[in-house]
């Protein structure tokens, strides 16, 4: 049987999903969407061949609908989360699932209190194969103990809708995930310094670039460059420092140019393009644990752990000093 899908938000996010549920994800289809521009939404409608719904919690509600996809804009994901878990609906969430870990913490308890799972979260780099083959490597031992990861997070450009506070919230979020993910340990710290030097290539609402350093239980220390106006590409690195050796990542490249005396390679132009395998893999998985009645994907909880951590790291933005990370008992459901 083929799943029917909601899609609440049909910005890039959204219609990047909906192309890859459409064309590239087996044994589902959109096929109903909503988003707050009617005009606009009511035309992709049409030309997708799904429903329109200008009320997105009667989408959520519909009998009709077997799961739901959130790609509308980031404050609004908790309200949608939590009006699918009220309908029993199986719900992916692009990130953050909430912008406070307080309604994350919502979200847990409407979750656990089902005690069933029910949501998953976009936290697609656990399924690029590049963070994959890391995690082998690293997991193996023959590298020794992480000591120091230095990453990057760079970006070709952002717009003017993109602020100081969203380097945090909406970019780094990744790297908190996926990092935490990648060491299996929770972090302890975090801190976000704001150089005094910025580019010039900015605008007055948004302090670029900025380092991030966050610390894990057993002392491994990160550094985290976020820089949204890099203006030479996408650009994701990330570099483990072990005992006996170091491992980190490449931009994924199917050729390279040798001419004038150089020899280079291209870096990918944003996300869709570098991470466009691990969109599917993560969406594929989705369909098939909502088949199986069982959600294996990155959960509310994993979810409620990266808010926690951003949340640290904008008071430490605000602040200027360091802070300690605290996080509520993990609940059974997600053990
Ligand atoms: P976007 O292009 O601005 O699209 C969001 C869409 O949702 C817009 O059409 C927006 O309308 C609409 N919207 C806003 N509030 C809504 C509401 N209450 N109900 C229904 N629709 C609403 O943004 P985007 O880049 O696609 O990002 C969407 C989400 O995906 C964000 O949460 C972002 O963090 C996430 N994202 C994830 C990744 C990833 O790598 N996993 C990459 C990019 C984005 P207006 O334009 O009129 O506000």
């Amino acid at each position: 049987m083929e799943l029917r899908i909601g899609v609440i938000g049909i910005g890039a996010m959204g219609r990047d999903h909906v192309d890859r549920i459409n064309n590239r994800v087996n044994g589902a289809k959109v096929s109903a969407i909503s988003d707050i521009n009617v005009e606009v939404a009511t035309a992709y409608a049409k030309e997708i061949g799904a429903t329109f719904y200008e009320d997105a919690e009667a989408l959520i509600a519909a009998d009709e609908i077997d799961g739901i996809v959130v790609t509308s804009w980031d404050p609004t994901h908790e309200g949608y989360v939590l009006e699918a878990i009220k309908h029993d609906k199986y719900v992916f969430c692009e990130k953050p699932l909430a912008l406070e870990a307080s309604g994350c913490t919502n979200i847990v308890n409407a979750e656990t209190a089902k005690q069933k799972r029910l949501v998953q979260v976009g936290f697609m780099r656990r399924y690029d194969r590049g963070y994959e083959e890391m995690k082998r490597e690293l997991d193996t031992g023959v590298l020794g103990e992480p000591l120091l990861l230095h990453c990057t997070h760079r970006n070709e450009t952002v717009d003017s809708k993109y602020d100081t506070p969203m380097a945090v919230e909406n970019t780094a979020v990744h790297e908190v995930d996926a990092l935490r993910w990648l060491l299996q340990e929770d972090f302890v710290s975090a801190q976000v310094i704001l150089p005094k030097k910025q580019t010039q290539y900015t605008h007055p609402k948004l302090h670029d670039p900025q380092l991030i350093l966050l610390q894990t239980e057993s002392g491994v220390c990160i550094d985290l460059e976020v820089f949204v106006n890099c203006q030479f590409g996408y650009d994701i690195n990330c570099k483990v420092v072990c005992e006996k050796g170091e491992i980190g990542l490449t931009n994924p490249t199917y050729f390279n140019v040798k001419t004038e005396q150089k020899d280079y390679t291209r870096v990918p132009s944003d996300w869709k393009e570098r991470f466009i395998s691990a969109y599917d893999k993560e969406l594929q998985l989705w369909v098939d644990g909502i088949k199986h009645d069982e959600i294996t994907g990155p959960s509310a909880w994993d979810g409620y752990m990266a808010s926690v951590t951003t949340n640290a790291c904008s008071e430490s933005r605000d602040n200027g000093y360091k802070v300690e990370i605290k996080f509520d008992e993990k609940p059974s459901l997600y053990q």
